[in-house]
């Protein structure tokens, strides 16, 4: 797809991996509907878009709620006059073990709201967001891309019992999607990158973080960047549909 005056919207789009194919989409001249939870975030990626010389909007809303999800894609069709992409980015975690036994005695589990939380923001979200950015561009008729930004402990991952869940389950949705909405010309596809330098891994302890990146055969993090040109792949190959990208220095999990 060439990008020129299309219309792409970007979920998590205030920082980290999302702002940067926010800005690697802007440079190549998509106008871009930036999503995000935080206010602050939006502001200084509308900015920054806007320097590239294209036409920036911020969009406060939380991906879980349905009503302004769907009040979101509809604002983007009036504001902007179509819709060509969506990346659904924004995500969250809540890292527990599933039973956690210390001195042979169960001291925690994943709780409920540990659960809910994750699934809600990584695999809800992506489906609400999916579905109302769907039929906008199947009203508008010009065809479009979707891409859900998966993980690489979509293969499940240790501690993230609701995270992997989720990460495993965008991928699957991208895939049904592509059954779907292949007849209206809309693609979709994934990503699952792997450990990329964003604020998301703030939440992990240096250690642990030390830890997960010993084994990556490129001996690095990545960087949002590089995740971003993945997507950018996918917007632009016309033959790619329902299939996920793994951009995570060779790491297996
Ligand atoms: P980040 O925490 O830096 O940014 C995520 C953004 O999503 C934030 O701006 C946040 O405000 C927004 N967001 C969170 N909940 C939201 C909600 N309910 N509604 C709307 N916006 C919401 O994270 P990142 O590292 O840039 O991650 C982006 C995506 O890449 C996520 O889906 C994440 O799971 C995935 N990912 C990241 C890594 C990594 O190592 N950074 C690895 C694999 C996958």
């Amino acid at each position: 797809m060439d990008l020129k005056n299309k219309v792409v919207a970007i979920t998590g789009a205030g920082q980290g991996i999302g702002r940067s194919i926010a800005e690697m989409f802007a440079a190549e001249g998509a106008n871009i509907a930036l999503i995000d939870l935080k206010e602050e975030g939006l502001v200084a990626a509308r900015e920054a878009c806007e320097k590239l010389g294209v036409v920036a909007r911020g969009y406060t809303a939380n991906v879980t709620d349905e009503a302004a999800v769907d009040a979101t894609m509809a604002a983007i069709v009036k504001d902007f006059g179509r819709l060509d992409g969506l990346v659904n980015n924004a995500g969250i975690t809540k890292d527990a073990m599933l039973i956690k036994v210390k001195d042979g005695e169960i001291v925690n589990r994943m709780s409920m709201d540990q659960w809910n939380a994750v699934i809600g923001v990584n695999l809800t979200g992506v489906f609400l967001c999916g579905r109302a950015a769907a039929e906008q561009m199947i009203r508008l008729g010009n065809g479009g891309v979707i891409v859900n930004i998966s993980s690489i402990s979509r293969a499940g991952n240790a501690g993230q019992t609701n995270y992997s869940a989720a990460k495993a389950g965008v991928i699957a949705m991208a895939t049904a999607w592509a059954s779907e909405l292949g007849r209206y010309k809309i693609r979709t596809g994934s990503v699952a990158p792997g450990f990329t330098r964003t604020e998301i891994l703030a939440a992990m302890k240096p250690e642990i973080l030390e830890k997960a990146i010993a084994p990556v055969p490129l001996k690095r993090m990545g960087d949002p960047s590089e995740i971003a040109k993945a997507v950018r792949f996918i917007f632009d190959n016309d033959y790619f549909s329902g299939r996920c990208i793994d951009v995570d220095g060779g790491l297996r999990l």
